[in-house]
């Protein structure tokens, strides 16, 4: 763990994080409904940069700087592990664009496609970019490989069990499978089944609390991204594929 990258990396999640804000409460709707341009409590227009107040009635828009200090938490892990390596921006990427993605899912349960379909080809040009400084050819197939097997994998879970998995669910797992393919296939199959585990394990603690009911759904993209990060992160660059 390097002190100093994961610094830089606490920084460009505080930035990453206040850009965030703005798309994170426009896209905080029901699937279908428009992007939210006004205050949920006076009604009044907001801009496209998204003050921390409402400037007409005062209210506090979104919780103040968790998106900020999460996305700042997630890259300085990322960044201290990974250190100065072209692949370290292709992880930065996908954490702070996981954080708004999860921050979105919590509170309407979905995975907006505007996020996750760009998301594709900005990941495989930092990959490719990675591959070629690093002369590491293989790496890219493997990502590539990677996300096509994840989201196959979530495809056909989704079929078998209806109503579990979404179709942002399979687009996200696509995405984490391209860069948990750089790390080697034991990350691509410990990534895909740690999400089930986290989401199992906070199913039984929620259960016991009373907060949801069996039949209730929960947000899966929120333990898809932990699973994965936990498996980069334990994997980190000492793994056999990294330069
Ligand atoms: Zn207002």
């Amino acid at each position: 763990m390097s002190l100093v990258w994961a610094a830089v990396g606490a920084a460009a999640g505080l930035l990453a994080g206040a850009l965030l804000r703005g798309p994170v409460f426009r896209l905080s709707v029901p699937a279908g409904a428009p992007d939210r341009a006004a205050c949920p409590g006076c009604d009044g227009q907001l801009g496209r940069w998204l003050p921390l107040r409402c400037p007409h009635c005062g209210r506090a828009l979104g919780t103040p700087l968790v998106l900020e200090l999460t996305t700042a938490a997630v890259l300085a892990l990322l960044a201290g592990r990974f250190g100065p390596h072209p692949f370290t921006l292709a992880l930065c990427f996908l954490g702070a664009l996981g954080v708004a993605l999860a921050a979105i899912d919590l509170s309407v349960q979905r995975l907006p496609d505007r996020l996750t379909l760009p998301a594709y080809p900005v990941l495989i040009v930092l990959l490719t970019i990675a591959a070629l400084t690093g002369h590491d050819l293989a790496a890219l197939w493997r990502s590539l490989l990677g996300g096509l097997v994840l989201a196959a994998g979530y495809l056909l879970l989704g079929l078998a069990r209806p109503g579990q998995l979404g179709g942002g669910d399979i687009k996200l797992a696509g995405l984490a499978g391209l860069v948990l393919g750089w790390l080697g296939w034991r990350a691509v199959l410990t990534g895909a089944a740690a999400g089930f585990v986290l989401a199992g394990v906070a199913g039984l603690v929620l259960l016991a609390a009373h907060r949801v009911t069996l039949r209730g759904a929960i947000s899966f993209g929120p333990y898809l991204l932990g699973g994965a990060l936990l498996v980069i992160l334990a994997d980190g660059p000492a793994g056999a594929h990294f330069p």
